[in-house]
């Protein structure tokens, strides 16, 4: 059998170039192997992973044992049954996840965009049961991102993103972020639901502060309007709490994640307050969503949570690195200012000095994102060690000194 893994990095990316659509501005490597915190490409290349094999996709790290063992057990047992059954590794896992969700119920899907589109329909499901068909307004917030599909698309309050592709859904209102009177003004008997992401991250890493978030729920209770949180990244642990409302004292009614909630495989879930689960059989199905592979994987990842303390680990890490980032800030005026939450941090410049700090960091061995030139976007795995996490400070701070 033809075995792509030996391929050489031109061979890959060539093939790519001919057999598969240009939709992603790539990198120029070609990953072959990963294991914990570190990656390697296709010239045998060490790198130390700090975006969690990409857009924080991967929190447990590479081919985390305890989910690569969970793995291999269900490829034995049984990979695939559609929703039109039961099984056990779904009841698990929605079981795990109510216990860390006050009793959420999940709905469960294959990745971010879905679950966005799971909390829409739910939420307009639930606005008409409650003030009829008018009530059908999705207010988000200025900078977010809920993903690529259609509704998750329109609730993206980015037009960098919808140009070429409208009309895009109506029905969503885009508001300035951190302003409650604007958010006050513009609630309304037609409105169902507020949707925000609690630490803005494909924008930059913004945190909502804690007035705002706690304005939200009240606003939300006074008005009779679901408050929906996206936790698509920042959900399982990323910010050094299992999901990021927890920092703020709030209690929303629902409640998306993916990304790293497979440990790896692909899943994604939108959880709601029992008496919120406003959608009924026929009203919502996904093929794939839940299967018995991708919810082994994520028990695993759940249970291994708890069991190695990587929550608390990001908390740790997470104050760690951003420490050192503001104190560089101090030094630097280059660098306009550090922030994040946990380990979902992010370093913007003055100017365009991202670009070559990033550049250097990729030549170096270190992966980080940048969003525009200006920002560095660091999302290391949640298992990172000490030693890893001086590691990629050693790194970043030469490859930043070398751009200024
Ligand atoms: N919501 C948030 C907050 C995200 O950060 C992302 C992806 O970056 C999404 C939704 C979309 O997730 P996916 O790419 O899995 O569709």
């Amino acid at each position: 059998m033809l075995n792509p893994a030996d391929w050489s990095t031109d061979q890959i990316i060539q093939t790519y170039h001919q057999h598969v659509q240009t939709t992603y501005g790539r990198t120029p490597l070609a990953f072959v192997r990963g294991e914990g915190a570190y990656l390697w490409d296709s010239d045998g290349k060490k790198y130390l992973d700090w975006v969690s094999g990409g857009r924080a996709g991967s929190a447990l790290g590479h081919c985390h044992p305890d989910v690569v063992a969970a793995l291999k057990q269900q490829l034995d047992t049984l990979m695939y049954v559609s929703n039109d059954f039961y099984h056990p590794w779904g009841a698990r896992l929605g079981q795990l996840l109510s216990e860390r969700s006050g009793g959420r119920k999940s709905f469960f899907c294959n990745s971010g965009a879905e679950a966005s589109e799971t909390a829409i329909k739910l939420a307009r499901k639930w606005g008409h049961g409650r003030r009829g068909e008018s009530c059908s307004e999705i207010l988000t917030f200025e900078r977010s991102f809920h993903g690529r599909t259609y509704g998750a698309l329109s609730a993206t309050a980015q037009t960098k993103f919808q140009k070429g592709f409208e009309p895009v859904v109506p029905g969503f209102t885009y508001l300035p972020w951190g302003d409650l009177d604007a958010l006050a003004g513009a609630m309304g008997p037609q409105t169902c639901a507020v949707f925000i992401e609690p630490v803005q991250g494909e924008s930059g890493t913004f945190p909502a502060t804690p007035e705002f978030m706690q304005g939200i729920q009240r606003l939300c209770d006074e008005r009779d309007v679901l408050f929906m949180v996206d936790e698509v990244q920042t959900g399982f642990g990323r910010t050094g709490r299992f999901w990021a409302y927890e920092h703020y004292g709030v209690d929303p009614h629902v409640v998306t994640i993916a990304k790293a909630l497979g440990g790896g495989a692909t899943l994604g879930a939108c959880l709601a307050k029992p008496d919120y689960c406003a959608l009924v059989p026929g009203d919502h199905g996904c093929t794939f969503g839940g299967n018995p592979l991708a919810t082994a994987a994520a028990g695993a990842a759940v249970e291994a949570l708890d069991q190695h303390g990587y929550v608390e680990n990001a908390a740790a890490q997470g104050e760690y690195l951003l420490g050192r980032f503001r104190e560089w800030a101090r030094r630097w005026p280059a660098i306009k200012e550090a922030r994040g939450l946990g380990l979902m941090l992010a370093i913007e410049f003055q100017g365009a000095e991202g670009k070559a700090a990033l550049a250097n960091c990729l030549e170096r061995g270190l992966v980080i994102h940048g969003v525009g030139d200006s920002i560095l976007r660091i999302l290391p795995p949640i298992i990172l060690s000490q030693v890893e996490a001086d590691e990629g400070l050693a790194i970043l701070q030469g490859a930043i000194a070398d751009a200024l």
